[in-house]
């Protein structure tokens, strides 16, 4: 056996040009009892709470209908599995949180709300906090006791996040800082009690990163803005204004808080694109129930090979979809228990390992949105007029779906960002390119 059989763990990026051996690639079909039995909650969940009540969410005029839902979501434990057992979740590896982001990714806004909590909100914590940050914060987080939002956008900083305007002042005591600025479009902004903000000191070139307790005070917000879709979940423009935070809840160092940000958003992204797949499901399901309910020239629309085709396609892009999804979520697992038994902690193997799969991670955020898209566009077309009406399903999952190419950095960013990171990697001698490349 060669030496590059013997590896077992990927490194991030070379999917592209390492043999990989058929049984190194993870595929759903090998998830256990006990994930499944997970699946099979969030399933139940959707069903029972969410399922039901769409177009009540969607209306809601208060953020508390969509936060008792996280309480209920809390209760089962569903915000809690990428939390270790030792701060109050249930310590699952990555690909079981890919798991839960899939099914739970058929809930529509609240799909929104409790990955922005379990992901953004939570898991700056659980990868940059100390000991007495994870102490305090995440057993409540976990529970759903509290309801987390992530302050990275303002209306002047967006793709460019590191520019943000934002600003913490040192008090002359040294023992708090000050916040002011404005934020916008903070997912469950109405009724987070904590929010994870970054801000510059002074003319500082990075960004560095809060911890704040909607307690501390100083913290406004404007109405929920009114939005194309996903309206059920709560958006918000957040005011800072003299925030005084204790200098202990900096989190990690003075001038990492955008490497917190990027760091973050990777993971987001590759669970943006498990909740597409699980988005991209329902749409598949309804619309092959409804091309074989609907006749039309006395026949099932679905006996028609337009109609066939567009199923074909729908159900080809999932699979490829799930299955290259599943396979980097494995592989990271993989690299994190290889770096865990070279002696990095839990927190830091999964942030290397994630931080090697930042190019997997940009790829799935770009494919799953767009599949999202075309399916839910495809599922509006199998409707016909129906499509088009908001007494069916198909509109609201066209109008949900759009969200996903812009969030988690936009698809533009993050195709570019897919090419620059295999470029530097090549130049910087990581990941050899050209051998492969002049072999071909
Ligand atoms: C519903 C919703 C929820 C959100 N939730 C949160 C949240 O919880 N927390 C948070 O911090 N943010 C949140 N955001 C903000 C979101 O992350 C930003 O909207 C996104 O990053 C894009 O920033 P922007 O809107 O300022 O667009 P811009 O950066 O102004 O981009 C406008 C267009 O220009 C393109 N563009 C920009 N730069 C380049 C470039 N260098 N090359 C090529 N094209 C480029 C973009 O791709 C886009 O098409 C949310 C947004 C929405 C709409």
């Amino acid at each position: 056996m060669s030496a590059t059989a013997e590896k077992t763990s990927l490194n991030g990026g070379e999917f592209l040009i390492r043999e990989t051996e058929a049984h190194q690639v993870f595929i759903p079909e090998e998830f256990s009892e006990e994930q499944q039995m997970i699946a099979d909650t969030c399933r139940d969940f959707l069903k029972t709470e969410i399922h039901p009540r769409l177009e009540e969410i969607d209306k809601a005029k208060s953020p508390d209908l969509m936060s008792s839902l996280m309480d209920k979501a809390g209760e089962l434990g569903l915000l809690g599995t990428a939390v270790p057992e030792e701060y109050g979740g249930f310590g699952m590896n990555f690909n079981t949180s890919m798991l839960v982001a899939e099914v739970l990714g058929a809930g529509h806004s609240f799909s929104v709300a409790q990955s922005a909590h379990t992901g953004i909100g939570t898991l700056p914590i659980l990868y940059y906090g100390n000991e007495e940050q994870k102490n305090k914060y995440l057993p409540n987080l976990a529970s759903g006791a509290w309801k987390a939002a992530y302050c990275l956008t303002e209306p002047d900083s967006g793709s460019d996040a590191n520019s943000g305007k934002t600003k913490a002042e040192l008090s002359a005591d040294g023992k708090t800082y000050k916040i002011n600025g404005q934020k916008m479009w903070i997912t469950n902004g109405g009724f987070a009690d904590i929010f994870i903000v970054f801000a510059k000191i002074e003319d500082d070139k990075n960004l560095t990163a809060f911890i704040i307790e909607k307690s501390f005070g100083g913290i406004t917000m404007n109405e929920p803005e009114q939005k194309l879709g996903i309206k059920g979940s709560d958006t918000r423009q957040v005011f800072f204004n003299d925030c005084v935070v204790p200098v202990e809840n900096m989190l990690s160092a003075r001038g990492n808080g955008f490497k917190i940000a990027v760091n973050i958003l990777n993971i987001g992204r590759i669970k943006l694109a498990s909740a597409a797949v699980g988005g991209s499901k329902g749409v598949l399901n309804q619309a092959i129930n409804y091309a074989n309910e609907r006749k039309q020239f006395g026949i099932s629309i679905g006996r028609f090979g337009a109609i066939k085709h567009k199923l074909a396609q729908m159900a080809t892009k999932i699979w490829v979809c799930e299955s290259a999804n599943y396979r980097a979520g494995q592989n990271i697992d993989d690299l994190i228990d290889t770096l865990k038994g070279e002696g990095l902690t839990d927190a830091e193997a999964k942030l290397k390992a994630l931080e090697q799969f930042a190019i997997e991670c940009a790829i799935m955020k770009v494919y799953g949105s767009e599949v999202l898209d075309l399916v839910a566009d495809e599922g509006v077309q199998i409707y016909g007029g129906m499509g088009y009406s908001a007494d069916a399903p198909m509109e609201r999952a066209y109008r949900d779906s759009r969200i996903n190419r812009i969030f988690e950095g936009t698809n533009e960013i993050n195709r570019m960002l897919v090419l620059d990171m295999y470029l530097k990697r090549a130049m910087k001698g990581e990941l050899d390119l050209m051998g492969p490349a002049t072999a071909v």
